[in-house]
C-alpha cells in the first residue's frame, strides 16, 4: 500500500458558496475518494491540523504528500514547511497542485520565487502531453481538455524541471509548464497546475489518472531516517 497524506487548507470551501457547490466536502475529501484504491490509502489534514505544528510521526508514515493551498500559505508555520522539506530530502514524495506553487514547502524545495502570470477568466485549457513515455502520462492521450480553468502563464519562475511532462495552453493564448518533475535529495517532487477551487477539475477522470500516476512515480524507492554528513576518520586502505 502507498500511504498518501492530502493537505488542503480548507478555507475556500467554508467561505465561498461557488467553491462549496463544487466541493461540498472539501477538495481534500474529493481527492481522497478519487485517488484511494487497492494500492493507495489516503489520510487528509487541513490548515487547522497544522496551525500548531505537524506530528513528525505523520511524515514518517507518509510515502507521498499531496499539497493544495491558496489563500493561507502564510498561516502554515515555518517549522511545518521545513519539516515537510526535510522529509522530502530524506525520500518522501510530494505533489503540489495548482496554487501550491506559492506554498512555503514548494518554495523551499525550488529556491526561487515560483511566480507566474494569472487570470481568472474560466478559459478552456488543453493540458498537452510532452512526454508520452513518462509514467505520469500513462493512459493519457495527446492532451486533457478542461472546459474551464484558471489561466496560468509563463514566465513561471521555477528552476528548469528535471523532466517536463505537460504543457498547458489556454484559450487566451498563454502557455504554461503544467507538469514538472524534480528530484530533491532522495525525494521526488511533481508540480501539476490544474485544480482551481471553483472548477470541478478534481472530478475529471484524466486529472485523477495523472495524480494517481504521480503518486506511484513519487513513491519512495530510497529513504533515510536522518540526513547525515559522517566524518569517516579511518581510511579504507
Ligand atoms: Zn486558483
Amino acid at each position: 500500500m502507498i500511504k498518501v497524506t492530502v493537505y488542503n487548507e480548507f478555507i475556500h470551501e467554508r467561505e465561498d458558496e461557488n467553491t462549496r457547490s463544487v466541493y461540498p466536502d472539501g477538495i481534500h475529501n474529493a481527492i481522497k475518494s478519487a485517488v484511494e484504491s487497492d494500492e493507495i490509502t489516503v489520510k487528509t489534514i487541513t490548515l487547522d491540523d497544522v496551525k500548531n505544528g505537524l506530528d513528525r510521526q505523520l511524515l514518517d508514515d507518509t510515502d507521498v504528500f499531496i499539497w493544495w493551498g491558496h489563500m493561507a500559505h502564510d498561516l502554515v508555520p515555518d517549522e511545518v514547511a521545513e519539516a515537510v522539506h526535510q522529509a522530502v530530502l530524506k525520500g518522501m514524495g510530494i505533489i503540489f497542485l495548482h496554487s501550491g506553487h506559492h506554498s512555503k514547502p514548494f518554495k523551499l524545495l525550488m529556491g526561487t520565487p515560483c511566480n507566474l502570470t494569472w487570470r481568472e477568466d474560466g478559459d478552456r485549457e488543453l493540458v498537452w502531453v510532452c512526454n508520452p513515455a513518462h509514467p505520469i502520462a500513462k493512459g493519457i492521450g495527446r492532451f486533457i481538455k478542461l472546459d474551464h480553468e484558471e489561466t496560468y502563464g509563463e514566465p513561471f519562475s521555477i528552476p528548469e524541471p528535471d523532466e517536463l511532462v505537460f504543457i498547458g495552453s489556454f484559450e487566451g493564448g498563454e502557455v504554461f509548464r503544467a507538469g514538472c518533475c524534480y528530484r530533491r535529495g532522495n525525494g521526488k517532487v511533481f508540480y501539476f497546475q490544474p485544480g482551481h477551487e471553483t472548477f470541478p477539475t478534481f472530478k475529471n477522470p484524466e486529472i485523477i489518472t495523472v495524480i494517481k500516476n504521480a503518486v506511484h512515480w513519487a513513491n519512495p524507492d530510497y529513504r533515510v531516517k536522518e540526513l547525515e554528513c559522517p566524518n569517516v576518520k579511518k581510511p579504507l586502505e
